[in-house]
């Protein structure tokens, strides 16, 4: 099952990711991630990246559809893969059509406002990743793995505007794109909530691509 999932930064792609992970046996693959390793290891894309990201900017296609294509050429995603975070821009989308099929689309559907607070609440384990809300956590360790909670360098309310403005502009426009298979996903509510409403298009979709 190869899906990709839509939605503004902040409305809760990489923790329904991390859901799907667990039970359909298929990994994540964020490019955001894979972004910020390689910031944290100071390579030459990781150097370029950091000026883009810390303003709020996409980096450029050439850039990420590179990583990603490298990303999903490996093992792994041999039985399937979640884009979280890709594609971002139309011709991302198109170049993707000539690396991999994508079965289905999820975008997740949650007005600004909410997503605003969701972003400036967020904090992130520094270990396993693991997602949390200073509104419903507010403890500064991983409840999983013990390790510090941070809060990203780009969810600090300056850049968070234009992130979501980037995001109307650049990456909304995939929704028409994806028009034949995308599902529309109710994104307000706890993250159980979320993943339950999600679970039948999960099933069906995992049935149909088997
Ligand atoms: P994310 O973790 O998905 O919110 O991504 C964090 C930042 O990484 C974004 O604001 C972009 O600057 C950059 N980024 C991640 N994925 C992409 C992509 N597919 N295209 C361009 N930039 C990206």
């Amino acid at each position: 099952m190869n899906l990709i999932l839509l939605g503004a930064p902040g409305a809760g792609k990489g923790t329904l990711a991390k859901k799907i992970v667990k039970d359909y046996h298929i990994p994540q693959v964020s490019t955001g991630d894979i972004l910020r390793e390689n910031i944290k290891n100071e390579t030459p894309v990781g150097k370029l990246a950091k000026e883009f990201i810390d303003k709020g900017q996409l980096v450029p296609d050439e850039v990420v559809i590179e990583l990603l294509k490298n990303r999903l050429s490996q093992d792994d995603c041999k039985k399937g893969f979640i884009l979280d975070g890709f594609p971002r821009t139309i011709a991302q989308g198109k170049s993707l059509e000539n690396i991999a099929n994508i079965d289905g689309v999820i975008l997740i559907d949650l007005p600004f406002n909410i997503i605003e607070e969701r972003i400036v609440t967020r904090r992130v384990c520094s270990s396993c990743g693991e997602i949390y809300s200073t509104s419903s956590y507010d403890k500064n360790d991983c409840k999983k793995c013990g390790a510090p909670l941070y809060q990203r360098d780009d969810d600090k309310l300056e850049t968070v505007r234009n992130r979501l403005e980037v995001y109307d502009r650049q990456t909304a426009p995939l929704i028409n794109f994806y028009s034949d298979r995308v599902y529309r996903l109710d994104g307000s509510g706890s993250p159980e909530d979320v993943y339950a409403r999600a679970k039948t298009f999960l099933d069906d979709l995992e049935a149909k691509s088997e």
